[in-house]
């Protein structure tokens, strides 16, 4: 099952996807203490691909790559707007 996971040379720290994440109440972004108190997508939580939602409020572009495949979703490619 592919994952994502945020990249750090991309990503500006700006909790968006912490926000949506846990509005919808599946809590997988969280905001890891070591080493800079950065944001992380746990893999166990995180329901990718069935729930695509952070990519479409994350701003900053490269920022959430998917595991595996290591390929950018933000902006969010065609098929990530579909239903699964
Ligand atoms: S894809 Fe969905 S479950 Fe996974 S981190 Fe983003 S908002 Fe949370
Ligand atoms: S929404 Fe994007 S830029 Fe903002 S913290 Fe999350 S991964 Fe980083």
């Amino acid at each position: 099952m592919p994952g994502l996971k945020v990249d750090h040379e991309h990503c500006t720290e700006c909790r968006m996807c912490y926000i949506v994440c846990r509005e919808i109440d599946i809590n997988a972004v969280y905001v890891a203490l070591e080493p800079l108190h950065r944001i992380e997508i746990d893999p166990q939580k995180c329901t990718y691909p069935a729930c695509t939602a952070c990519l479409m409020y994350c701003p900053a572009e490269g920022s959430i790559i998917e595991l595996g495949s290591g390929r950018s979703m933000v902006p969010p490619p065609a098929e990530a707007w579909q239903e699964a």
